[in-house]
């Protein structure tokens, strides 16, 4: 049995983080877990969970570490992560890395890479206010995404480091076309598959 590919995605709001994962599932098999896209999945269905980080989402805060953390855990229980998976949106603090590292112990499994989207903060507040014409999404509004990005400054960010001490980041440039970030990607994955 080939090792399972396990691969965690940084990079800033706006970093084309969940283009790059669906390529990355369809190309390797392996599942995107968006913690976004379940989480306004439990928005939109009117769940107890939905109710309650509603109003957190709206402000572009993070929900607690323990509520994301349990949603992880039970994701990571379903039968299609076996082979691995591309989480995308999670860890977003340093509590909820460890907390995966955990996990990731439990199951006798380890990171293949923590792959980061590089792209400056103008470029990236510009592709989400060009997003906000096309998808309206609650959290798009001009002064939700710049408290976004002081969120993920303070909270996010250092979890390059974390992984850097661990020996697992790898760095895209993520300033270039889809096509382009994504050769790089595969530039970065095609060692860790083999
Ligand atoms: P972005 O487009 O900014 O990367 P996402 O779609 O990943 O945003 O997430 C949208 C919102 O969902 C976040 O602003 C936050 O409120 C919540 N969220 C998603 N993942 C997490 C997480 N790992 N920890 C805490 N909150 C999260």
């Amino acid at each position: 049995m080939t090792v399972p590919l396990d691969i965690v995605l940084l990079g800033p709001p706006g970093a084309g983080k969940g283009t790059q994962a669906k390529r990355i599932e369809l190309a390797h098999g392996v599942p995107q877990i968006s913690t976004g896209e379940v989480l306004r999945g439990a928005v939109a269905s009117g769940s107890r969970l939905g109710e309650r980080v509603k109003p957190i989402m709206e402000r572009g805060d993070l929900v607690p570490d323990e509520l994301i953390v349990e949603v992880i855990r039970e994701r990571l229980e379903e039968p299609d992560t076996r082979t691995g998976f591309i989480l995308d949106g999670f860890p977003r603090t340093i509590p909820q890395a460890e907390a995966l590292d955990e996990m990731l112990v439990g199951i006798n499994r380890r990171l293949a890479v923590a792959l980061e989207f590089e792209l400056d903060e103008e470029e990236a507040v510009l592709r989400l206010a060009g997003r906000a014409e096309g998808e309206t999404r609650a959290d798009d509004d001009p002064e939700v995404i710049q408290h976004r990005f002081t969120v993920w400054r303070e909270s996010t960010r250092p979890l390059t480091e974390y992984y850097r001490e661990r020996g697992v980041l790898a760095t895209v440039d993520a300033s270039r076309s889809v096509v382009e970030v994504y050769a790089a990607v595969e530039a970065v994955l095609g060692p860790v598959t083999r």
